[in-house]
């Protein structure tokens, strides 16, 4: 993460600094992220950052969750502030006391906001990307007029967390509800969708919260419905942030580095120009290197030429394979001779000799076989490591040996699953929502299951 310069830590613990590299691949998924927010419908505002301590109370589970890890901001201008501000955690408790201004009829109803921004929580444990005390995120914030519609924007924005996931970041995931000790503080259902690291370990990648009706009774938002009569609207929030670039780095890197799915990456291609053995590297190689990416730029692919002339080409192949440049093209004098290039794939490490001519076609096709087998090549990762704990023996061991995903079955109560967690570690990731149920025995005190569950350890 360091030597990739994709970030840094910043001078206060937890807070970490994303550098131009990182920041580019945030920029990519983003844009990506917020096509897809308006392509259903949303909109996006912006909302600030201080709130004041008491709009934060109205609502007490929400206040009880975060509490713990807000900061505050009690001196103002070299003067004591008679409220003390809390720097957002989320924005429910601004964005619905705002809604209670805006929304008075059923024709202001839905209500589809989402907002770009940064959050801060102050966490005692860091790591960078996974858990950080500023991230950025997207934070989408809807009020409908019945639980149907609520119910159904949740899971269909938990429907787009997954398939740009998996589209995107080729990061495949599971997706269902949460427990309810790990539901959002205030939200009636949480749904999620967990990806697999290396390491065998979970990782939350995005969450949709069906919140009910209780913000809008904290925050005092009323409409009058068509029958002129007063009603409570229904609201979701879900989010997804930087925690994502995390996700992506665990799913795919190897010992020599990063691996970036193309859709994400910088630099789709890298451009190496080798020196001929005798001259100059200016008079022809280099010249014939940017004419190559200016055609490559032309058909929208993100190109960068390496002509650092400090640097010996055997240098930069290591370089950008640690960065995880999904494609590296290399072309010296006795390629342009005979009018070819080398490319060679970060994933696979193939090698191939291709013609100049069409190399646009031949490049684009490349990339988008990189960004399909990572994907498979994930997808097998999640398979294999993906165990049918039959007994709870057998759950401990696989915890204890390889981990990653048990599915198994569970009571529903949550003093179990406490017990599973301070023996295993492993936690209810996710109460799958589609699929057949299985009906059977929980795993850890045999009472009935409803259905099958995903446990995981955690990030
Ligand atoms: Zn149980």
């Amino acid at each position: 993460m360091l030597k990739t310069e994709l970030a840094d830590y910043g001078p206060v613990k937890g807070m970490m600094v994303i550098r131009p590299y990182g920041y580019a691949v945030w920029e990519a998924m983003q844009a990506d992220m917020d096509r897809r927010i308006k392509e259903t419908g949303h909109v996006n505002a912006y909302f600030p950052l201080l709130i004041p301590k008491s709009f934060l109370e109205k609502e007490k589970e929400h206040v009880e969750g975060f509490s713990p890890e807000c900061a505050w901001v009690t001196i103002g201008g070299g003067t004591e502030l008679e409220e003390p501000l809390a720097i957002r955690p989320t924005s429910e408790a601004m964005i619905c006391s705002m809604y209670a201004k805006w929304v008075h009829s059923w024709r202001d109803l839905p209500v589809l906001i989402n907002q770009w921004a940064n959050v801060l929580r102050w966490e005692k444990v860091t790591r960078p990307f996974l858990r950080t005390t500023e991230f950025l995120w997207q934070e989408g914030h809807t009020l409908h007029a019945t639980e149907a519609e609520a119910e159904e924007e949740t899971l269909k924005m938990l429907n787009v967390y997954r398939s740009f996931s998996e589209e995107i970041l080729a990061m495949p995931v599971v997706v269902g509800r949460k427990s309810e000790s790990e539901k959002f503080a205030g939200a009636l259902r949480t749904y999620s969708i967990e990806a697999l690291m290396g390491d065998g370990k979970a990782l939350q990648a995005g969450t949709s919260h069906n919140l009910g009706q209780h913000f809008a009774t904290a925050y005092g938002i009323e409409f009058l419905d068509k029958n002129e009569e007063r009603a409570l609207p229904w609201s979701t929030s879900w989010g997804t942030s930087t925690r994502m670039i995390g996700g992506l780095i665990m799913t795919h890197g190897d010992d020599a580095g990063l691996i970036l799915p193309p859709r994400v990456a910088p630099h789709q291609v890298v451009i190496v120009p080798i020196p001929p053995r005798k001259g100059d590297v200016n008079e022809v190689v280099l010249p014939r290197a940017r004419e190559i990416a200016a055609r490559l730029r032309s058909a929208g692919v993100r190109v960068h030429v390496d002509d650092r002339d400090t640097k010996q080409p055997g240098f930069k192949f290591a370089d950008w394979e640690m960065r995880g440049v999904p494609l590296r093209l290399e072309i010296g004098p006795k390629d342009i001779e005979k009018e070819q290039c080398v490319l060679v794939r970060r994933d696979t490490r193939d090698k191939a000799f291709v013609p100049l001519a069409g190399l646009e076609a031949e490049v684009r096709s490349r990339l988008d076989g990189i960004q399909r087998d990572l994907l498979d090549r994930a997808r097998t990762f999640v398979a294999a490591n993906t165990t049918r704990a039959g007994s709870w023996d057998e759950f401990k061991q696989v915890m204890a040996d390889k981990r990653g995903f048990i599915v198994a079955g569970w009571c529903g109560n949550a003093p179990c699953e406490a017990r599973i967690k301070e023996e295993t570690r492993a936690t209810v990731r996710v109460i799958p929502i589609d699929g057949e149920a299985r009906p059977g025995a929980c795993v850890r005190c045999g009472e009935p299951s409803a259905r099958d569950v995903y446990f995981a350890q955690a990030y």
